[in-house]
């Protein structure tokens, strides 16, 4: 199959196209390097069955193509609201184009939604039936809203013209690749006890997340795309952690010895989030099976060979 991938350099993206390839299929990745980059598929570039194009999803574009797993998109606080309107139009337009073009060629569109679509949740844990409690004017909104008028959209082309989609929400994903001035808070935790700087706990940090490993993420994407169900459907790892448990189990993990600091929680954070996952369990057969040490392990290896690799530079 010729598979495209819109955000495909970035951290979910590239984890999708190596399993992609792996699969053998052929794949096209588009991508405006905005948080991603081509290093991330360094391994792909020159293979004939890989094509990597600089466009910007916000512009038309042309290709033939029979899946589109539709990734585009900042998805870090810190990036998407450095230029929330560019979020805005990557969401709107850019999905607009998507679904124009998987329209034209008949291709099967899975759109990459989040599960900040429920906002500060008053459901817990959140299910797919859940509409959710969003700020429509915070900072977080073009983001949230954003990724609610594109589920709106890929809705609206299903049942007005016919095309076939797939929506997943996705839950706060973790691993390799995630960039060191990310902003998310695995990333910022890892980078700060690698290099010794306090850990930023913003406010008390009760809040919660439920943490997926990024390798069981992208197996419950490929479930979904190549399902009958159309979604929207939960993806991501029931196990909650206040943001403090996270905190001081990569303190132990790396250097116990690191210090942890509070700082003032940024508006509309929501207070906790834990996925529903009934139905990927009973429609995809869909369940992660990576524990957070497991997948902890794994990605602080990952950022220490990159710590170590900048120090090198800098002394050589
Ligand atoms: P990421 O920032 O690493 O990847 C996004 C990619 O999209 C980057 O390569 C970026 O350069 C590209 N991009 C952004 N705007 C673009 C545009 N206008 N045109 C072309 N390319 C553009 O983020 P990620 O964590 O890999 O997230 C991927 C997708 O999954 C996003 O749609 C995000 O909303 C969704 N998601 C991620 C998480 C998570 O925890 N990682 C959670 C929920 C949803
Ligand atoms: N589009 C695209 N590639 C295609 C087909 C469409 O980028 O192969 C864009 C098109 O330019 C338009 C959007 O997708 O901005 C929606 O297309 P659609 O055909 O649904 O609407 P229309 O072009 O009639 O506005
Ligand atoms: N967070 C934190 N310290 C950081 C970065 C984030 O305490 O250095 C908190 C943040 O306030 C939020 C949680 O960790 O409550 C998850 O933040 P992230 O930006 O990773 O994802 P999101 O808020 O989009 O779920």
């Amino acid at each position: 199959m010729r598979i495209l991938v819109t955000g495909g350099a970035g951290f979910i993206g590239s984890h999708l196209v190596d399993k992609l390839m792996d699969e053998g299929h052929e794949v096209i990745c588009l991508d405006n390097f905005y948080t991603g980059h081509k290093r991330n598929l360094l391994k792909w570039l020159g293979n004939p069955y890989f094509e990597l194009i600089r466009h910007d999803i916000t512009e038309p574009i042309r290709l033939e193509v029979d899946q589109i797993y539709h990734l585009a998109c900042p998805a870090s606080p810190v990036h998407y609201q450095y230029n929330p309107v560019k979020t805005v139009k990557t969401n709107v337009m850019g999905t607009l184009n998507m679904l124009g073009l998987a329209k034209r060629v008949k291709a099967r569109l899975l759109l990459a939604s989040t599960s900040e679509v429920y906002g500060d949740p008053e459901v817990h844990p959140q299910n797919e039936e859940y509409w959710g409690n969003v700020n429509p004017i915070g900072i977080r909104s073009c983001y949230d809203e954003g990724k609610r008028i594109a589920e709106t959209l890929t809705f609206d082309y299903y049942r007005q013209n016919n095309v076939d989609v797939r929506v997943a929400r996705i839950f706060n994903t973790y691993g390799p690749r995630m960039l060191e001035n990310d902003g998310r808070v695995v990333s910022n935790f890892i980078v700060q006890a690698l290099k010794g700087t306090p850990l930023t706990v913003y406010g008390n940090g009760s809040q919660t997340r439920s943490f997926c490993y990024v390798s069981n993420l992208v197996e419950g994407l490929i479930g979904l795309m190549n399902n009958e169900y159309i979604g929207p459907i939960n993806l991501g790892n029931p196990d909650e952690y206040t943001i403090l448990e996270l905190a001081q189990t990569i303190q132990n993990m790396i250097n116990p010895e690191v210090e942890i600091k509070f700082e003032p929680l940024p508006s509309d954070d929501p207070r906790r989030r834990r996925p529903d996952i009934t139905k990927a369990k009973t429609l995809l057969n869909w369940e992660p099976n990576v524990p957070l040490q497991e997948g902890l392990k794994l990605t602080i290896e990952d950022f220490r060979q990159r710590v170590k690799t900048e120090k090198k530079l800098v002394i050589s």
